[in-house]
């Protein structure tokens, strides 16, 4: 159990209706250790400038930070550091990601419904050949999915991990599978979900591109990483035009900036970069696999607890690996109204609705959902009280 850790959020001594703050919104967004809290303080307090620009102390000093927080993210991934943009988040990773590839990419482009609308919407609206793949009751059926990968396949993005039943996808082996049918196939994994309890490693993965967000694996919002292979990127057309990722700009012409910083046009997030960093370096202190497998525990803990309650419907959740989240709903009961009743009883602090990705409640048969997601500083007992406040809306609405 990696209970030591509950001292490092001082959030975590909130209380909600005079109760116990008990977290189980991590998948919307992560707390902040105090030390990431810290080191944004930090640097707006004492290093504060714009980076790459002036010659004076606090631009150096800005400047180093920023690309030893790009340093961080890169040994994280195993990524080359040019291959490391700085986005907002995911969800400008990806959008960044379809636009400009959109000009350049004919053939099929592969996505499915288990994706969060951020994964679904942008190769949707972006791209003219767009096959998809639909997820039986919310479960991803590898073999059906390799069914709609061919010589015509251009692109394929898919998460990591559902952002409504949790259900992870063994990427290492979807990848090998792919390039056995089509070897040229660009691979874009939504890291958003699995990153923040799971080593990815880019080069493990063979994966072309890689989004994720600072915001669910501790660090700071409006913080984001696009990882892209070099020679793609090298050769891919920037998608924001500005300052920072020009070479030389004249009437007749503009050329472009080396990697990354071809497209990191205008000022970016320097106190978002520097929280992310701070927030991997706690991540790796802790050990990837501990943090893993409390995830894990405190997951199949709520899966077999929850599963026992027959007024609740469970999704998603049959003969497949979930780590992190679970999805349900207390029979007759709106998950708006589950949710009011364990905040304001309990202090019990979980998502209720869509969570973007509506193909999927769909699929689902479901208007919308409960999500109850857990990170690293929860414990079993508070999985114990999610069970008696649910009880007791049931007693209450159900
Ligand atoms: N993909 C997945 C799987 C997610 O869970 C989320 C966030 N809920 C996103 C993409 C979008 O992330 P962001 O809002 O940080 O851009």
């Amino acid at each position: 159990m990696l209970l030591k850790v509950r001292s490092d959020f001082d959030s975590l001594s909130k209380k909600v209706n005079g109760k116990d703050l008990i977290y189980f919104d991590s998948a919307a967004t992560t707390l902040k250790p105090n030390r990431v809290v810290e080191a944004i303080e930090d640097y707006y307090k004492n290093h504060n400038s714009n980076v790459h620009r002036s010659p004076h102390t606090l631009a150096g000093e800005a400047t180093t930070m920023y690309e030893d927080a790009r340093d961080a993210v890169a040994n994280f991934i195993n990524a080359k550091r040019e291959e490391v943009i700085f986005t907002k988040g995911t969800t400008e990773s990806l959008n960044s990601l379809a636009y400009s590839l959109s000009k350049d990419l004919n053939g099929e482009v592969l996505i499915s419904t288990l994706e969060h609308h951020a994964n679904f919407v942008p190769w949707q609206q972006l791209f003219d050949n767009v096959i998809y793949y639909d997820a039986e009751n919310g479960v991803f059926n590898e073999e059906k999915y390799l069914k709609l990968v061919n010589k015509n396949t251009s692109l394929i993005s898919i998460t990591g991990q559902s952002n409504v039943t949790g259900q992870e996808i063994n990427i290492k082996n979807l990848v090998l599978k792919i390039r056995k049918i089509n070897k040229d196939v660009i691979i874009v994994l939504d890291g958003a979900q699995l990153i923040p309890h799971s080593k990815i490693d880019v080069k493990e993965l063979d994966i072309d591109f890689l989004a994720f967000s600072g915001h669910k694996m501790l660090g700071p919002m409006g913080i984001g990483v696009l990882y892209g292979k070099k020679y793609i990127l090298e050769k891919m057309k920037p998608f924001l035009y500005g300052g920072e990722m020009i070479d030389q700009v004249s009437i007749e012409k503009t050329t472009f900036n080396v990697l990354p910083y071809k497209f990191e046009a205008g000022t970016p997030n320097v106190g978002g970069a520097i929280g992310l960093a701070e927030a991997i370096k706690y991540l790796e202190s802790l050990n990837v696999n501990e943090v893993y497998s409390h995830i894990k525990e405190l997951t199949s803990y709520a899966i077999k607890k929850l599963s026992e309650l027959d007024f609740l419907d469970v999704y998603g959740t049959k003969d497949t690996n979930h780590n992190s989240l679970i999805s349900f709903n207390v029979k007759n009961v709106h998950p708006h109204d589950v949710a009011n009743l364990l905040n304001d009883l309990y202090g019990i602090a979980i998502r209720s609705g869509h969570h973007c990705a509506q193909p999927l409640m769909k699929n689902l048969n479901v208007h919308s959902t409960c999500r109850a997601s857990f990170y690293i500083y929860n414990t079993l007992e508070e999985i114990d009280v999610l069970i008696e406040g649910l009880k007791k809306v049931n007693k209450i609405l159900g």
